[in-house]
């Protein structure tokens, strides 16, 4: 879960970047290659209406900062599973509140199976489906209150 948040963070900060050093590359063509400039610039820049170019620029613009919001939530979100605990099979934060191990899902669902089954109480996790047993670190499988109590 945590190293999935990385990878994605990592991912949209080099594209981010590659953005950004695009625009730059570009804004030195006119200076470096000023022939190959006039060429693009009267058979292809010149037919685009003005407000057409406003409108890819604001574009541009908008789709990094959403980039860039998107990449400080992940970084929110990474910092957060970071301050919670890992204990028993799944995350905690400071108020005991247990999460999900796989998705860090708040858990609410304590499932106690009826006698006649074979399955043990978990956490059922709403978001993905994965049930998350408390265990100590002999294996044995606890309540929630008995881990509550030992955390
Ligand atoms: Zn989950």
């Amino acid at each position: 879960m945590l190293e999935n948040l990385k990878d994605e963070w990592r991912f949209h900060r080099k594209s981010i970047l590659l953005k950004v050093a695009a625009t730059i590359l570009l804004a030195f063509i006119p200076s470096i290659f000023p022939k190959v400039w006039s060429e693009i610039y009267q058979n292809f820049l010149l037919k685009i209406p003005v407000p057409l170019k406003y409108l890819a620029f604001l574009f541009l613009i908008l789709i990094l900062l959403l980039q860039y919001s998107y990449i400080n939530h992940l970084a929110d979100k990474i910092k957060l599973i970071k301050l919670k605990t890992n204990k028993f099979n799944l995350l905690w934060d400071d108020n005991k509140n247990p999460y999900c191990q796989k998705c860090d899902n708040i858990l609410v669902d304590f499932i106690i199976p009826k006698n006649n089954s074979l399955s043990n109480p978990h956490f059922k996790c709403h978001k993905c489906e994965h049930k998350n047993f408390l265990k100590d670190e002999t294996g044995k499988i606890l309540t929630f209150e008995e881990a509550k109590k030992l955390l």
